[in-house]
């Protein structure tokens, strides 16, 4: 097996970065649409969620070289800090190792950081790690990713749509529609209602079978999320998501236990490593979502997979474009995957990475196919510059 004997950490600047959903130029959805969020109760962080920073870390871009020259890449959120930690700590536990050897690389990064890490930033800094060299590997092997961990269960992954209009995403194919929660618990009964009548209306306009699911993004209470989740009875909604503080695990137990009908409770996009959704699933949510940029790699998604297959849960990974989709179209725990409505009024199919590849995959009505290219199977977009912050 080549040897791994570089590795670089790339920062780009612009407003546009592709890996990192939430660095996007002003009137984009993601920015402009109300969302309720956990600072909503201070008046000045009510607007757009980038008044309290949640672009500021932007994209890393992970390169890992092998002694025959090949290189594999892959992507987080995390930026110029991510770029820090990969350089002047990570990089030791991966130049000089065999390219296979990635359960060794996962489990020395984890550890080494465990007096700073466990969760957050030097997690996302360690999945893109683990990503480049799973893209490095295929590409040594000449061998797709989703051959590599099993081959596909599926011939095309079914989709469902995440953006302010599961009624347009319904009209492209999607099988399902999450929308963003407006309003919190600092919006009171006029909130509520609000979020309610958003249920209705939608609910509507995409007739009775369509699966609807409302995206809480950590900004409920417990007795906030129960008081929804019997509201929403009426209208059949598929999942409630991610309605607690992730630390909250209680509050999550809480949720599966006191419902009042059977919708889904889902959790764990800011959940992380298998420690972290060993808890997660010990509360009983019906469904996880592990971002394999943020979670651990693709390594640690491997057996927080497995965990959940093991529960009868559902492991439906949050967004992250091709590499979600490499595991997603393997995995027995994962019928079908997320896509990020990423156009800016969330009105048509643009590649989730949008501008990062130059090949990026998207669903054709409502599902998609897999590359059978080496590695995760994209390549980076020739007119992107990037910078390395970091020199080892
Ligand atoms: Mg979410």
């Amino acid at each position: 097996m080549k040897k791994i004997v570089d590795l670089r950490a790339l920062v780009q600047s612009g407003a546009d970065q592709g890996a990192d959903y939430h660095a996007k130029p002003d009137g984009h959805w993601i920015n402009s649409t109300v969302i309720a969020t956990p600072l909503s109760k201070y008046p000045e962080y009510q607007g757009s969620r980038r008044s309290f920073g949640i672009d500021v870390l932007g994209t890393v871009l992970v390169e890992v070289e092998a002694e025959d020259g090949t290189v594999g890449f892959a992507v987080t959120t995390g930026g110029v800090p991510a770029a820090y930690l990969i350089e002047n700590h990570f990089r030791r536990f991966v130049v000089g190792q065999p390219a296979s050897n990635l359960e060794v690389m996962f489990d020395q990064m984890y550890h080494a950081s465990l007096f700073y890490g466990r969760k957050g930033l030097p997690i996302n800094a360690i999945s893109a790690v683990d990503c480049a060299v799973w893209d490095l590997l295929g590409k040594l092997r000449g061998e797709p990713v989703w051959s590599m961990i099993g081959g596909k269960m599926r011939e095309r992954q079914p989709m469902y749509a995440t953006g302010p209009r599961p009624d347009l995403a319904q009209k492209l194919g999607f099988i399902g529609g999450k929308m963003p929660l407006p309003y919190g618990p600092a919006h009171g009964a006029a909130g509520m209602r609000r979020n309610v009548e958003l249920a209705a209306q939608m609910r509507e306009a995409c007739g009775p079978d369509f699966f609807l699911a409302f995206d809480c993004w950590m900004a409920l209470s417990p007795s906030y999320a129960l008081q929804l989740i019997e509201a929403l009875k009426p209208y059949n909604f598929h999942w409630i998501e991610e309605c607690l503080t992730p630390d909250d695990y209680a509050g999550h137990r809480q949720l599966v236990e006191q419902r009042t009908h059977p919708i889904m409770i889902a959790s764990g996009e800011h959940e992380y490593t298998r420690w972290g959704f060993e808890n997660l699933l010990n509360t009983g949510v019906d469904l996880i979502q592990p971002d394999i940029h943020w979670c651990g790699g693709l390594t640690e998604l491997l057996k927080i997979k497995a965990m959940a297959s093991a529960k009868g849960r559902l492991c439906i990974p949050h967004g992250s474009s091709v590499y979600s989709y490499h595991f997603g179209i393997t995995s027995d725990a994962t019928p079908f995957s997320e896509f990020l409505m990423m156009a800016p009024n969330a009105d048509k199919v643009v590649p989730m990475f949008t501008p990062l590849f130059s090949n990026e995959t998207v669903p054709v009505d409502g599902h998609v196919c897999v590359s059978d290219a080496p590695g995760f199977g994209v390549d980076l977009s020739p007119d992107l510059r990037w910078s390395r912050p970091f020199q080892p």
